[in-house]
C-alpha cells in the first residue's frame, strides 16, 4: 500500500462538527474504493482496530489516544444520476447537502429534506438520518458494504435491512458502508424543487444553532414526546458545563460555545439524562455516537 495514504497522530477535533476529539494512531482519507479496500485489508492483516467516520457530524470522540486506524470517507464522493429512472448511485462520502442540491437541479424529487444535514450518505444510512416524517431509508434501493471480519463485499437489498427511527442494523454489525443505490421521483419541476430545498435549509438555520459547533440533536425523541421539549421544561436552556452549553435556541442541541472538552460535553449529556429521568421519569437515549467512552453504543 502507498505509504503516504496514512497519517499518524492526527487530532480528530478537526474532523468533528462539535470540534472536539482525541488523537488517533493512524488516520486515512481514501479517495476511492481501491484505497479504501487496501486500508481495510491492512487493518485486518495487521490486527489493528479499524473505525470509520464520515463528516463527524454525529460524533463525540473522547480526548484520549485512540489506538488503531480511523478512516474518513469524505473524499469518496462519486455519484451518478439517471434523470429518467431517478436512480442515484453514490459513494459513502457524498455529503447530504450536495446530494439534495444535485437532486433538485436534476428534477429528482424526494431529497429536499436532507439539505440541512451536514453528514455523509454513509453516516446517514448508519444513523437512518431524517427530518420530520422523512428518513434516508425511504429512498434506498440497496447498500453495498464490506465485512471487516471476512473482507467480503456484498450488496444488501433495502427490504433485508431492518431500519427504525435513527437506527440501522449497521450500528450492531461489522459491516462498513461503501456505497448505496437510491431512487427519487424523476421529472419534477426543477425550479420548484430548488426553491423547496433552499427554503428547507433556511427554516433549519432559523430554528437550530447552525452558527456554532454542535453535533445536531443530542437525544432521540422518546415515543410520543420530544427530547427538546423535555429539556426545555427543565429550564436547562443555556445551562453550561465548562465550554459546553445547552443551546438557548434549541434545547436538544449542545453547542461548543468556548473550547469545550469532550468531558464537558459528556458530563452535560449525563446531567440532562439525570434531570429528565428524576423529574419526568423518562430515560433519554443519545442519538449521538460516542468513540472512546465507556458508553454502550
Ligand atoms: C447542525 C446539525 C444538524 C443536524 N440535523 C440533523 C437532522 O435533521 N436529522 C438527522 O438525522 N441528523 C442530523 N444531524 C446529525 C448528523 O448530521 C447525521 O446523523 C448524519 O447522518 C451523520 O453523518 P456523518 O457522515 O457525519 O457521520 P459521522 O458523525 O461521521 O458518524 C456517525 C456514525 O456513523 C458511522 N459511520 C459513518 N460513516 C459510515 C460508513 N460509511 N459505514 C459505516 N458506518 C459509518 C460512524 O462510525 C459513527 O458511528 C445534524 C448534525 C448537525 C451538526
Amino acid at each position: 500500500m502507498k505509504k503516504n495514504i496514512f497519517a499518524n497522530n492526527i487530532n480528530l477535533s478537526n474532523y468533528t462538527t462539535i470540534k472536539v476529539g482525541g488523537v488517533t494512531e493512524y488516520f486515512a482519507k481514501p479517495s476511492n474504493l481501491k484505497e479504501f479496500n487496501n486500508l481495510i485489508e491492512w487493518s485486518h492483516i495487521n490486527n489493528q482496530k479499524c473505525r470509520i467516520i464520515g463528516a463527524g457530524s454525529n460524533l463525540l470522540i473522547n480526548n484520549i489516544f485512540l489506538k488503531g486506524l480511523i478512516i474518513c470517507t469524505k473524499k469518496m464522493r462519486s455519484v451518478t444520476i439517471d434523470i429518467n429512472s431517478g436512480i442515484v448511485e453514490a459513494e459513502a462520502g457524498l455529503m447530504l447537502p450536495t446530494l439534495s442540491n444535485l437532486l433538485a437541479k436534476n428534477g429528482l424529487q424526494g431529497g429536499e429534506w436532507a439539505v440541512g444535514i451536514p453528514g455523509t450518505l454513509g453516516g446517514a444510512i448508519y444513523m437512518n438520518a431524517g427530518s420530520g416524517n422523512f428518513s434516508i431509508a425511504d429512498n434506498l434501493i440497496s447498500v453495498t458494504v464490506i465485512n471487516t471480519k471476512t473482507l467480503k463485499r456484498i450488496e444488501i437489498e433495502k427490504r433485508e435491512i431492518n431500519f427504525k427511527y435513527r437506527f440501522s442494523p449497521f450500528q450492531d454489525n461489522d459491516l462498513l458502508i461503501i456505497s448505496a443505490k437510491l431512487h427519487f421521483e424523476p421529472k419534477g419541476n426543477i425550479e420548484k424543487l430548488i426553491q423547496i430545498t433552499k427554503n428547507n435549509l433556511k427554516l433549519k438555520t432559523e430554528i437550530q444553532p447552525y452558527h456554532l459547533p454542535s453535533f445536531g440533536s443530542v437525544f432521540k425523541n422518546p415515543e410520543n414526546n420530544y427530547a427538546a421539549k423535555l429539556i426545555d421544561e427543565m429550564g436547562l436552556k443555556g445551562f453550561k458545563i465548562g465550554g459546553a452549553e445547552i443551546s438557548t435556541m434549541h434545547a436538544n442541541f449542545i453547542v461548543n460555545s468556548s473550547s469545550a472538552s469532550s468531558k464537558d460535553i459528556f458530563d452535560l449529556i449525563t446531567v440532562i439524562q439525570q434531570k429528565v429521568l428524576q423529574n419526568k421519569g423518562i430515560s433519554l437515549q443519545p442519538e449521538v455516537r460516542m468513540i472512546g467512552f465507556d458508553y454502550p453504543n
